[in-house]
């Protein structure tokens, strides 16, 4: 197993109790984690929705922005995260890069793979803005994409649960918390790990995926450790 690992947020993820905006608190508590890994020998890429800002099927629910233009409209709001985590990587002493599937040169890089891998061995954080840069993806599509374009030996998607359950477990006191799964199971209705686009790519391209709670600490160390104690396991 090589070590270079890509870490998925959800731009909810960042807003805290707000349920809006950014949160610098959470913002810094994401460094610190990135910050373990890399201290760790680990290269690291992130890739981080746009949920906090807008989402595209909601902002072209009734028709008045096309979806399209709504579709552009989150992947700047991925952007937007993009900048703030740099940011907050910087202000922990790490090097870091953002990287934007559109081009907006005077704020990040255009994706580049061959110079994203540079950025790994000069020990950056690489972070990926503007998902695919395609209307009708989503950020977890682009988190494989961009994982198998740099060779990534597993893509991390960081959540507010523990791991992936059998039935859901918010609304069901018996749901069982699955180990390992297929990535046939992890499409399935109940389940859906991540959108269908985004389990065919990763199914197609071998990457295993491991869905972890964010919030307890060293959870993303532990699983680039290979203790798969506190996860599930796509594969
Ligand atoms: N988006 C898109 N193409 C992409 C990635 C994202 O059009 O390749 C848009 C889409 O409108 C999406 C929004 O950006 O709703 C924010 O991304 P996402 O919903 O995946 O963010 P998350 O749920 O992870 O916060």
């Amino acid at each position: 197993m090589n070590k270079r690992v890509l870490v998925k947020f959800s731009g909810e993820a960042l807003a805290g109790a707000e349920g809006y905006g950014i949160d610098t608190k959470i913002l810094d508590y994401i460094a610190e984690e990135i910050k373990s890994l890399v201290e760790n020998g680990i290269e690291v890429a992130i890739v981080i929705g746009g949920g906090n800002i807008i989402r595209g099927v909601t902002a072209a629910a009734d028709g008045v922005i096309k979806r399209t233009s709504a579709d552009y409209m989150g992947m700047l709001g991925t952007v937007i995260n993009g900048v703030a985590m740099q940011e907050a990587l910087e202000y922990k002493g790490l090097n870091a890069r953002l990287q934007t599937a559109i081009k907006m040169e005077e704020i990040a890089e255009p994706f580049i793979v061959r110079k994203a891998l540079r950025h790994f061995e000069k020990g950056r954080v690489v972070i990926f803005g503007a998902g695919t840069g395609n209307p009708y993806f989503t950020t977890d599509t682009g988190a494989t994409l961009r994982a198998t374009e740099i060779g990534a030996c597993m893509l991390i998607k960081a959540t507010k649960v523990n791991g992936v359950y059998d039935k859901d477990p918010m609304k069901y006191s018996d749901a069982k918390k699955l180990d390992i799964l297929s990535y046939d199971r992890a499409l399935e209705d109940q389940i859906k790990v991540m959108d269908d686009t985004a389990i065919a790519l990763a199914k197609d391209n071998k990457l295993p995926i491991a869905v972890t709670n964010m919030n307890e600490k060293g959870n993303l160390l532990r699983i680039v450790q290979g203790d798969y104690s506190k996860c599930s396991i796509v594969k």
